[in-house]
């Protein structure tokens, strides 16, 4: 076991120019969402080179729309395709998925950009360009994982599979299209930007639409119309009292800031029509937290009823309530148990590794997690390289040591999880 180790830790260290120089080349092909073609390209070639069973799964809108967790994300079903690649799929052994996402965000203005967002450079010891961070550089992790263990010549007892997914980022069908294909394992580790901290718990997200009635009039006698200005102050000022009310009736254990883990934001508001008219209506867009371990319906549910209690204390809103409309974006929370053998198996390999222990962290951003724990009973955690305050940023970088370091750990970790 402990040379086992060892030679994971020198193999991977020889590997190092390989792996910076594979990671540049999945940043230099851009894969914004409905464009991953060309870079699923090159992890199918690169898997197909490391001799695993290498699939190309299209990923088909009529094939996921009726998922409850299916989310339009608009672009062209038809050219997008997942990669799978299974490491001795036909033992019986306990099996795991390493998943990663290839599409990227929007670059933003690339004059806050250093160099080209596509650019793959290496400076400071880090890869630059969208994608490095968010989350090329983890995928990699998990494909090289898997080359250093089959250069020593270690044999799992059970399917390791890489999953390289397109359409994370704008909702998730890459995975979820994996899901119903009914493509399976014992867990699943998304290699997303954790700084390496172990990340079973995320909450959920919901985008809804409020649409605050007044009654308008001249201005110059606004006492005889409503404001549905006014309204909406009071309304959103009670949104702030509501969302710390919530804070301190569900478990925030493992969260960083126990006090941020289910924001509401109102994001936009559109109101009145002339300066010189009480607004008739404002519309306002946000963005409804999901705390772990709540279902979207009990959370959709907690809104409208807090809107009912403000509505009822005010004689206009009792009689004109606002309307609430969820639309696009509706992502659950997800969780994993901390005490599962998943996680442990991940704290002994980063153990192993580092000389001070893991540590288990819940985020407050969406990923694929929720789909692998609630729609197919597979426990997932999220732990990668990078840091994801810089994910969606100009300048993305990550650290190459902090690749070496994941690549060690899943190393380390499909050892432990397999031989049991
Ligand atoms: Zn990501």
């Amino acid at each position: 076991m402990t040379k086992i180790h060892a030679l994971i830790e020198s193999k991977t260290n020889q590997l190092r120019s390989e792996i910076i120089s594979f990671i540049q080349e999945l940043v230099q092909t851009p894969s914004l969402a409905n464009e991953e073609g060309p870079v699923q390209k090159l992890i199918f070639d690169k898997l197909k080179s490391l001799d695993l069973q290498s699939e190309t799964i299209p990923v088909k809108f009529d094939e996921i729309k009726n998922h409850p967790a299916f989310n339009d994300d608009g672009f062209s079903p038809d050219s997008r395709i997942n990669v799978i690649g299974q490491w001795n799929s036909n033992k019986k052994g306990k099996s795991l998925i390493l998943n990663g996402h290839v599409d990227v965000v929007p670059t933003g203005p690339e004059r806050l950009w250093t160099e080209s967002p596509w650019s793959g450079a290496l400076k400071n010891d880090s890869i630059y360009g969208r994608g490095s961070c968010d989350m090329k550089a983890g995928l990699a992790s998990g494909i090289f994982a898997v080359q250093v263990l089959k250069s020593i010549g270690f044999e799992p007892n059970g399917n390791i599979m890489i999953q390289s997914v397109i359409g994370e980022e704008s909702g998730g069908c890459g995975t979820l299209t994996n899901i119903v294909k009914g493509y399976s394992a014992d867990a699943a580790v998304i290699l997303e930007p954790t700084s390496l901290k172990l990340c079973p718990i995320q909450s959920g997200a919901l985008t809804f639409r409020l649409i605050i009635p007044g009654k308008a009039t001249h201005a110059a006698m606004r006492w005889d119309g409503v404001s549905a200005i006014e309204k909406f102050n009071m309304v959103s000022q009670s949104i702030i009292e509501f969302e710390k009310k919530r804070h301190s009736s569900f478990s925030v254990e493992y969260y960083e800031s126990p006090e941020r883990v289910a924001p509401i934001n109102i994001g936009t508001i559109k109101g009145g029509e002339w300066h010189s008219t009480v607004s008739e209506s404002v519309v306002a867009e946000g963005r409804f937290g999901v705390f772990p371990g709540e279902s979207v319906s009990d959370a959709r549910m907690a809104f409208s009823e807090h809107l009912k209690k403000v509505s009822d204390s005010d004689p206009w809103l009792k009689e004109n309530p606002p309307i609430l409309e969820w639309f696009e974006g509706q992502f659950e929370s997800g969780r994993t148990d901390v005490e599962h053998s998943i996680i442990n198996n991940l704290e002994i390999a980063y153990q192993k590794v580092n000389s001070s222990p893991a540590k288990i962290e819940g985020v407050t951003y969406g990923s694929d997690l929720r789909l692998f724990t609630n729609h197919a009973n597979i426990p997932a955690v999220l732990f990668g390289p990078g840091d994801v305050r810089l994910a969606h940023s100009a300048n993305e970088y990550v650290k190459v040591e902090e690749v070496l370091t994941c690549i060690k750990i899943i190393s380390n970790l499909i050892v432990n999880w397999c031989e049991e």
